[in-house]
């Protein structure tokens, strides 16, 4: 086993400013001692957390270190797969509002527009039928399936476009198809990044003020002193086992984080997802669309369907039980799933059934298992939670990183108050 890569000689530090509960113990173990903090996992919390870390007043006495377990980099699992929904309405409202504002400054200070993608779009709820289409023996092929054409020319009268509320520039969904739409919130309450180039560029920001990164390496252990401190976390790599000194650990392991706290009241829900790119003849107004599709023979469907800057349009399906595989690299991508989302979206939109299908992917959201969530705070003296963060970790992502960073490096969270979300609250 490798020992200590990371220990650092000592110099002045900020956690002599610290007041937390835990903080007498902390302040014995580093008031004179330099930092060392290390953040499990590369998903959107790790890797803004990484970037808020890097960006603290404190952080030149620091030193920090990210791991992540996948072989592929980091955003391979919910944080590279997820629509990427920014909203003030989003949930809990403890760190909603202050995430939505650092999302904001963060694509004015870095460029989101070009980095990652970042944009406002209106939100709607669209209701109405589905086309039924051709099957085709390659369900790959499906997003391009042509609809029948008994089925296409059957209208169904049911009022005017603006009797169905459909916005004018919103020509991507079937009007005759369309039974009614509604604005789901006011203009500016909504925007979008690409989630894959957020968390990507969040990492690499971090890295260019001194963030360690390990790709391949996962959290084996976390070790601790007699006193409870934390003193180090093991690992694996390609290259065998290994252990990192640290003052501080942050488990932003998503749906893995219960492997490192047995108790941790998280689990995991796969869900699938597609990109399509549309025709470059027919542009895609910027709309995320919230859709009960009723489809003959087939129910009533519910995809979201988020239009994308790049041209492309991401699509989501519901969550399954399949169980959570050791690495996310092992997610198994379901075909019948993909097939299913890509009829659904299809049925209802001819710019998406003429693209070219990108992506079959699934993920693994974390999902609080006793309710409510994210959960956010210290567990332990140098141990902190930032998981569970269920279908709003892309948006709510800049407050909990934010959070953290003050949490680990002034002792106290400043931002918001997020007592209800703190681990007592959970388990
Ligand atoms: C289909 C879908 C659509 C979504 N759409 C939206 C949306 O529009 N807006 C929104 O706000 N949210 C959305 N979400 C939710 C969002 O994707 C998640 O809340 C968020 O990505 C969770 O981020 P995370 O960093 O906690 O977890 P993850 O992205 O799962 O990252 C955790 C990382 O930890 C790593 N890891 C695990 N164990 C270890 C270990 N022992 N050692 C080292 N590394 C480890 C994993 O490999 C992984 O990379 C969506 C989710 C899904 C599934």
């Amino acid at each position: 086993m490798k020992s200590d890569e990371h220990a650092k000689g000592p110099s002045l530090s900020c956690s002599s400013i610290r007041t937390s509960t835990f903080s007498s113990t902390l302040m014995s173990a580093s008031t004179h001692a330099a930092r060392h903090i290390i953040i499990v996992g590369g998903g959107i919390i790790g890797c803004t957390t990484a970037y808020y870390l890097t960006r603290h007043p404190c952080f030149h006495n620091s030193t920090i270190t990210l791991l992540e377990a996948s072989h592929h980099g980091a955003a391979q699992g919910a944080s590279g797969k997820a629509g990427g929904l920014v909203a003030r309405w989003a949930y809990p409202k403890e760190i909603v509002d202050v995430s939505f504002e650092e999302h904001v400054k963060l694509a004015k200070e870095h460029g989101g527009q070009d980095r990652w993608g970042w944009r406002f779009v209106d939100v709607g709820s669209w209701e109405g039928r589905g086309e039924v289409l051709e099957q085709e023996e390659d369900p790959g092929n499906l997003a391009r399936k042509k609809s029948l054409e008994k089925t296409r020319g059957l209208t169904v009268d049911s009022g005017t476009r603006t009797q169905k509320g459909l916005p004018d520039d919103l020509i991507w969904v079937k009007e005759h198809l369309t039974e009614s739409y509604s604005p789901m919130a006011r203009s500016g309450a909504t925007a979008q990044v690409h989630p894959y180039l957020f968390t990507t560029s969040m990492l690499e920001l971090a890295k260019e003020k001194g963030l360690q990164v390990k790709i391949g390496c996962a959290a084996t252990k976390l070790v601790y002193s007699s006193t409870n401190q934390i003193t180090s976390v093991e690992y694996k790599d390609s290259t065998g086992s290994g252990s990192i000194t640290a003052t501080d650990v942050i488990i932003c392991a998503g749906a893995w984080s219960p492997n490192l706290i047995p108790g941790l009241p998280i689990e995991g829900t796969r869900a699938h997802s597609v990109v399509i790119r549309t025709p470059p003849t027919k542009p895609i107004a910027p709309y995320v669309l919230f859709t009960e599709i009723t489809c003959i023979g087939q129910g009533v469907n519910t995809p979201e369907i988020y239009a994308r800057p790049d041209g492309t349009v991401y699509a989501c399906g519901p969550g399954d039980e399949s169980p959570l595989p050791d690495n996310v690299d092992d997610v198994v991508v379901d075909s019948t799933a993909c097939q299913v989302l890509l009829r659904n979206v299809s049925s209802i939109s001819d710019q998406l059934r003429d693209g070219e299908v990108e992506k079959r992917q699934a993920c693994f959201l974390p999902v609080s298992s006793v309710g409510g969530g994210p959960i956010i705070g210290q567990r332990s003296p140098g141990l902190y939670i930032a998981t569970g963060h269920t279908c709003w970790g892309i948006s709510n992502a800049p407050g909990t990183a934010k959070a953290i960073s003050e949490l680990v490096l002034d002792g106290k969270i400043r931002c918001a108050n997020l007592k209800s979300l703190q681990p007592s609250k959970f388990f």
